[in-house]
């Protein structure tokens, strides 16, 4: 029997061009792992990557249908309003295919429910961590019309139990490298599962049904690195744990294991933690064993907002742990949601006053991105029960599976709407520049030598971002709307006059 593996149609949308917050870094190796556990299972795999596709929904279901797949299972990750592609395709398929057809990953796993009356003709949803439910699935010879019930599969036509995690991680097949991660010089690996901690914002718990993180043993984890190696030429290695550092000696021994194996198979790696988690020594040792850039989720540079968070940390431990970070030579890059729901504009002085301090404003690409983030409240969510409960959701019924919600102060609204319209158009003209390496002013940003465009001061793009972010929030609490919009005009128009192009505002 035959399984194909299928990555959705994910266009580009304006409105969240630079967001990647629909998924975890984990989900890379999702389908991976889904083709690895089948072949375990004694079927026949097949992937087919449309993440990229612009074909319409005909040629598409033509593709998948060439596979002549008894199951197909897409690995859908949410698409920002782009969800009836997907139903289109399943509704095709059921018209003119007999497979059985479901769907896997964080996005069916939150919106399951919903997810299974908006197309009413998939089979079955894989919840959660999915490998053993898909593999006891396919061990039963599944057909369209006859899923049996099992732990973590959800047909719609019945409560769903959640499948316990796996307790011993090494049990899980090796992953195919597969996608457009195969073409990278980054291998994606995991040393871990799951996170302790319980960020208001965050998906990982809600994804395993558990607040626990798991390790695989060291000797897995080294058995998979040495068999993927022989895979492909690889220059550096990314460990994709939500949180790749624990708190206990035991937890942080484990990591030091992990980053030893790399360097002893000379392979520079990233990896993301938790500011409570690291201390001087553990980076400075994390270093020398190869560690080229480390992801610490900061978020907010106020107390209140990270109380609101429920980060459960501090503005101090934060800097703390990005001064060590920085003086070990390791690059440093961070999560940051400038504009909480409930912030103040006080807040967001103290939002800038840590990014300046922590020097993270320094380069226009990485002072974009630190100055116009805002929460993302996608359906299943915790942040979307919350703002229901606090009747603070804006729903808009072509997106079902995407909210947005009603700020606190109408003033941190309109600075968030203005930084919002000015980031659309710097990435959109970033993109259509070309980017010259070797100009002068080039900086690291998380691994990457990012480059001022020809032409382009980097400079004065930096400068002229960073006084629009302080002119909106000095003008937002004082200025009525007609002041404020000439203002986002002004700076608009400064912006255009570095980098050319015309913004939807002044069209
Ligand atoms: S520390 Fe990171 S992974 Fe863990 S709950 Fe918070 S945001 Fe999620």
């Amino acid at each position: 029997m035959k399984i194909l593996v299928v990555e959705n149609p994910r266009p580009p949308v304006m409105e969240h061009y630079n967001d990647v917050a629909n998924a975890p870094l984990s989900a890379s190796l999702n389908s991976g792992y889904a083709l690895a556990v089948a072949r375990r299972a004694g079927w026949e795999t097949a992937y087919l990557d449309l993440a990229a596709s612009r074909e319409n929904v005909e040629t598409l279901a033509g593709r998948i249908v060439l596979e002549d797949a008894d199951l197909i299972l897409f690995h859908w990750v949410y698409s920002w309003g782009s969800e009836n592609i997907v139903r289109e395709l399943v509704s095709l398929l059921k018209k003119n295919h007999g497979a059985a057809i479901g769907a896997f990953g964080l996005f069916p796993t939150l919106a399951h429910q919903r997810l299974s009356v908006y197309v009413p003709q998939l089979d079955f949803i894989l919840l959660g961590e999915f490998e053993v439910t898909l593999e006891e699935m396919l061990c039963n010879k599944p057909e369209q019309n006859n899923i049996q019930s099992l732990p973590g599969l959800y047909s719609g036509r019945s409560d769903v139990v959640r499948r316990v995690p796996l307790s011993d991680l090494s049990h899980l097949p090796i992953p195919d490298d597969v996608g457009a991660n195969r073409c990278y010089p980054t291998m994606n690996i995991a040393a871990s599962r799951g996170c302790f901690g319980d960020c208001s914002f965050c998906f990982i718990s809600s994804y395993y049904g558990c607040r626990r993180r798991r390790e695989r043993s060291s000797a897995s984890f080294a058995n998979e690195l040495e068999t993927r190696l022989k895979r492909r030429t690889v220059e550096n290695v990314y460990l994709i744990d939500p949180t790749f550092v624990g708190y206990d000696e035991r937890q942080t021994g484990h990591a030091r294991q992990v980053s030893a194996i790399l360097k002893s198979n000379n392979l520079p790696f990233g990896f993301e933690a938790r500011v409570d988690t690291l201390d001087e020594a553990l980076i400075d040792e994390m270093a020398k064993n190869g560690a080229s850039s480390v992801f610490l989720g900061i978020e907010s540079g106020s107390e209140a907002a990270l109380q609101r968070l429920n980060k459960r940390i501090t503005r101090r431990q934060i800097v703390r742990a990005a001064r060590a970070v920085q003086n070990s030579g390791i690059t440093l890059s961070v999560g940051f949601i400038m504009f909480e729901p409930d912030s103040t504009l006080d807040e967001l002085f103290e939002n800038y006053d840590l990014l300046e301090e922590l020097e993270l404003l320094s380069h226009h690409d990485r002072t974009i991105n630190m100055l116009y983030h805002s929460q993302i409240v996608l359906y299943g969510s915790k942040s979307w029960q919350a703002f229901a409960a606090a009747e603070r959701l804006l729903l808009d019924e072509r997106l079902p599976f995407e909210a947005c919600y009603q700020f606190k102060h109408r003033s941190v609204e309109l600075v968030c709407t203005a930084m919002r319209r000015l980031s659309h158009y710097y990435f959109m003209r970033m993109d259509q520049l070309p980017r010259q390496p070797g100009v002068a002013g080039a900086e690291q940003i998380a691994g990457r030598h990012l480059h001022h465009p020809p032409g382009v001061d980097g400079e004065l793009l930096n400068r002229i971002l960073k006084e629009a972010f302080l002119a909106f929030i000095t003008a937002a609490g004082s200025c009525d709307s007609q002041c404020f919009n000439e203002l986002e005009q002004t700076h608009t128009q400064r912006l255009t006059s570095v980098l050319g192009g015309v913004p939807q505002t002044l069209q």
